[in-house]
């Protein structure tokens, strides 16, 4: 089973639950997995302090030009919307870092004087804890997208129960993100600019038709009534309500995972794993 975690914004509690919700995970299956593919700001690795077993480079593919062929048509450079390509002295050059890889420069080229190379844009750090692994996705500073990184991550053995862990926002590495997922989590902050941000992630997973609930983070005292409005209006289930407790943030800054040393927290998660492996 594959669940993808949400938010719309970073700092939402994404990353602390989707860490613990794997931790459980290897406790209940044969092997589960943790996917961070928040690849322009990966943290997830901070929680498995366990040696990097494997690093393995993600090339992309960037077209190559054939300067004996080319007639300076400029097609290809009328074709690309991103501006990665410009024209000097007649001769097409590529602006590389701009470049996301659509393949369309080298459909175009009547001549066929396009050819793709293989081009480096980061890598993928594999860690394991005995039935845990724990998958990075690093995208290389200056890229304009991480889309190939977690295309290689998301084909990587997610074993029985695998956690995908998604950028912040709505954005189309989200939507890669959760592309196989079978369950999507929106976690949700009780506020107003929480709500909003609740609502943006909720438009995308329903245009994408998945199957999704809500985990709302660090509950106060008085619970914020328009989110739960908003859930009901939707037939979004939540899943848990997790109150603000000093003590989650403390081993949070620590790195640490909560899951078997807190045990409150711990039967919270193991409530909310119960409750998704009934819904799947
Ligand atoms: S592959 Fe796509 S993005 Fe890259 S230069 Fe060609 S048209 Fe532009
Ligand atoms: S489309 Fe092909 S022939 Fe035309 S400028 Fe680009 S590389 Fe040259």
């Amino acid at each position: 089973m594959k669940i993808a975690l949400l938010s719309g914004k970073g700092g939402a509690g994404k990353t602390f639950l989707a860490v613990n919700l794997a931790y459980c995970a290897r406790r209940h299956e044969q092997s589960a997995a943790y996917i961070d593919c928040d690849v322009e700001e990966p943290n997830g690795h901070l929680f498995f302090p366990f040696p990097v077993k494997e690093r393995e480079t993600v090339f992309t593919l960037i077209p190559s030009f054939n300067k004996e062929k080319c007639t300076s048509c400029r097609a290809c450079a009328d074709f690309c919307k991103f501006n990665a390509l410009v024209f000097i002295k007649k001769t097409p050059m590529l602006l590389a870092e701009m470049c996301h890889a659509c393949g369309g420069c080298s459909l175009v080229c009547p001549e066929k004087a396009i050819t793709e190379a293989k081009r480096p844009i980061g890598m993928i750090e594999t860690r394991q804890y005995e039935n845990l692994s724990c998958y990075s996705g690093i995208l290389n500073i200056g890229e304009a997208s991480g889309i190939k990184i977690i295309q290689s991550l998301l084909q990587k053995d997610g074993g029985d129960f695998s956690v995908i862990d998604c950028p912040p926002g709505c954005a189309c590495s989200v939507m890669e993100s959760i592309e196989d997922a079978d369950l999507c989590i929106l976690i949700a902050e009780p506020t107003a600019f929480g709500l909003h941000n609740l609502n943006m992630v909720y438009e995308l997973t329903a245009i994408m038709k998945k199957k999704t609930a809500v985990i709302i983070n660090k509950e106060q005292s008085t619970p914020y009534e328009p989110l739960t409005n908003f859930c009901r209006q939707h037939n979004l289930p939540i899943l848990a309500k997790i109150p603000f407790d000093r003590e989650l943030g403390q081993t949070l800054s620590e790195g640490t995972a909560a899951y078997g040393t807190n045990k409150k927290f711990s039967s919270l998660t193991d409530n909310i794993y119960a409750q998704i492996k009934a819904m799947s």
